[in-house]
This record gives structure tokens, sequence and C-alpha cells, in this order.
């Protein structure tokens, strides 16, 4: 008579495995979005080539080795602006287009 387990022990282990099978999936996908993020590291976002970073006038942003687009990190406009008051906002997107420019004269001849 107790060979058999009752309908609430099948209840437990069916709701128990369906559990252990939700965790294994949200795991595996989460390890595939951080595996997917890691895969656009140091990636432009535009074309997606490598992004070198250089520093002009003390503040590091990321140029693109292809199409020249420039990233800044969470809070370097900030820090640029709030600097502006001595003129770096002038002085370090002059030194990038500067960059640039350097960098397209040594490419064409
Ligand atoms: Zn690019």
């Amino acid at each position: 008579m107790t060979d058999k387990p009752s309908r609430n022990e099948e209840e437990y282990f069916a709701r128990q495995e369906a559990e252990l099978l939700q965790a294994r999936r949200a795991k595996a996908a989460k390890e595939e979005a951080t595996a997917e993020r890691h895969t656009h590291y140091m990636r432009c976002p535009k074309c997606g080539h490598d992004l070198a970073t250089e520093e002009y006038h003390g503040l590091e942003v990321d140029r693109c080795t292809q199409c020249d687009g420039v990233w800044f990190d969470a809070g370097e406009v900030e820090q640029l602006i709030e600097g502006d008051r001595e003129g770096m906002l002038s002085s370090v997107f002059g030194a990038i287009v500067q960059g640039v420019r350097s960098k397209k004269t040594r490419n064409t001849g």
C-alpha cells in the first residue's frame, strides 16, 4: 500500500525538478549574455573595429582604429565640461582632431 509514492510526493518532486531546470536555464542565459557582452569589449559600437585608448590633456578617450569615432567613458564628458573654465573642452577636442588629421596624413602618404 505504501510502495507507490503519494500524489503529494509526486507533485513535490515534479515541482523540485521544474525549479532546478528553471535555475539551470537562468544560469545558462546569464552566462551567454556575459559572453556576448565580452565580444563587444573595446570594439567600436559603430563599425566593430578595435578601439585604442588615447590620452588628451589627461583625459582618456577610446578612438576607433578604423572609422576614427571617439568614445568617452562615464563621467569623462562631465569632467570635460567642468574643466571648460580653463578652455579644456576646446583643448581636448582640438587635440583629438589634430590626432585624427595626423593619422590620416600618415595613411595617405
Ligand atoms: Zn569604428
